[in-house]
């Protein structure tokens, strides 16, 4: 398990990379992605018998390449995921599938896209089951089981219990199972997604309802999966999940099951932060320092179009200063660091509830750099073109290079889709 970081408020480099350069050359806002750190987290998982990769945590292709030769797998929500998937070189079917599209409903594309490339799919509703079934009779299929309990950092990411959309409703599952067997569909795995990762009593609880589960489906079952939710650690100080008991109490879960059952069963692993946040960075340049009463304000040129996660979930991230004359020993100072959106809640440092909190950070001039750190999950991902800004750039360290791979959103492609009637 890798020791608790410390984050700095000042620092020149990225992964050997100057900030300033790549400011230089790529404009700011930029996301810039250490793919080193893709590799150690993805290695940290390699107990598991496959690391399925969640693509909405960050879709750009590079990351979706990098995790592919890295052996990982994806796990899908949309038609465009998928395509994207493919895109990045996944192939559609496989045995372990390379691509999984997890999903409560389907729409029309997903649907069309599944049946037409024969992706797998792991239905949370009996609906998808009755839809998938009509069309691809003799397909398997995984179902994606709510316990009936959930664990999240926030109400709106929590994934289980009866406040939770997501997932087939753990008493429902015989029911489920006879459906299924109607429409000719082979249930051969069972999923549970619900963000438990750090509390190992409550993961203790979620596999007993995967054991319970797997048992009630029987011996067609071939595969569990852990789901996501897999934390890091966003502010310094605080550890990293135990990785080693995380793996051992769903290890043992899948063993019991092997012997019951009399075959083998995969144990899947499905995380989307673990694998990225970590690896990203958001550049961004100070664009005015200015106080209001006695507050201190930093105003940079990435807003919550960028990255949504505090005004969203009151979300921490690190962050630090580039210091233009690169002296590293400046006062400090309680900051509040917001963006150029047209909104009061543009705001980086803020709790759940939209309470401002100031950052202690180094004294900085408009021009300077800040950097917005662990921000490679749910930023770009995340991103809009709010107040018609555009989509940042992203840049991926690789082998010592920086190399850009998505540019900057022209306003040519920003209005590209829409019309004035004549
Ligand atoms: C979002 C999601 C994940 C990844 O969640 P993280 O918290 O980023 O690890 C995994 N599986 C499913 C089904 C998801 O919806």
């Amino acid at each position: 398990m890798p020791t608790a970081p410390t984050y700095p408020t000042i620092r020149t480099e990225i992964a050997g990379a100057s900030v300033a350069k790549l400011a230089s050359e790529f404009g700011t806002p930029t996301f810039v992605y250490d793919a080193a750190v893709i590799a150690r987290r993805m290695a940290d998982l390699a107990a598991f018998d496959v690391v399925r990769y969640a693509v909405k945590a960050c879709s750009n292709l590079a990351v979706l390449d990098r995790i592919r030769r890295l052996g990982g797998l994806v796990d899908t929500v949309s038609a465009f995921e998928i395509r994207r998937a493919m895109a990045a070189g996944y192939a559609a079917r496989g045995t372990p599938p390379p691509i999984v599209f997890t999903a409560d409903v389907f729409d029309a594309a997903s649907l069309d896209l599944v049946v037409r490339e024969g992706v797998h799919v792991n239905c949370g509703s009996p609906d998808m089951i009755d839809q998938y079934g009509r069309l691809a009779s003799g397909r398997a299929i995984t179902l994606r089981i709510n316990p009936g309990f959930g664990h999240g950092h926030s109400r709106k990411t929590n994934t289980g219990g009866d406040q939770s959309k997501h997932g087939i409703w753990h008493a429902e599952l015989g029911a489920c199972l006879a459906r299924a067997k109607k429409h000719g569909l082979d249930v051969t795995g069972l999923h549970m997604h619900i963000g438990s990762g750090a509390d190992m009593d409550h993961l203790a609880q979620v596999c007993q309802a995967m054991e319970r589960a797997a048992l009630e489906a029987g011996p067609g079952i071939h595969s569990v999966s852990a789901g996501g939710g897999l934390p890091i650690p966003y502010q310094s100080g605080e550890s990293y999940v135990d990785l080693a008991a995380y793996h051992a109490l769903w290890d043992a879960t899948r063993k019991r099951l092997e012997q019951s059952f009399g075959h083998a069963v995969r144990l899947e692993v499905e995380p989307g932060r673990y694998l990225v946040a970590e690896c990203g960075y958001l550049v961004t340049e100070i664009r005015a320092v200015k106080r209001q009463g006695d507050r201190l304000f930093y105003l940079v040129d990435a807003g919550f179009n960028n990255l949504a996660r505090p005004i969203l979930y009151g979300a921490y991230h690190p962050m630090s200063i580039v210091p233009g004359d690169g002296n590293a020993n400046r006062p400090e100072h309680d900051v509040i660091v917001g963006g150029p959106l047209c909104e009061s809640g543009d705001v980086f440092t803020q709790e759940e509830g939209g309470y401002v909190v100031p950052r202690r950070l180094p004294e900085a001039a408009v021009g300077e750099l800040l950097v917005i750190e662990c921000a490679g999950a749910y930023g770009a991902a995340m991103g809009s073109n709010y107040n018609s800004k555009p989509m940042a750039a992203e840049v991926l360290l690789l082998d010592g290079r920086a190399r850009l791979v998505r540019r900057r959103q022209t306003f040519e492609e920003l209005i590209q889709a829409e019309s004035i009637p004549g």
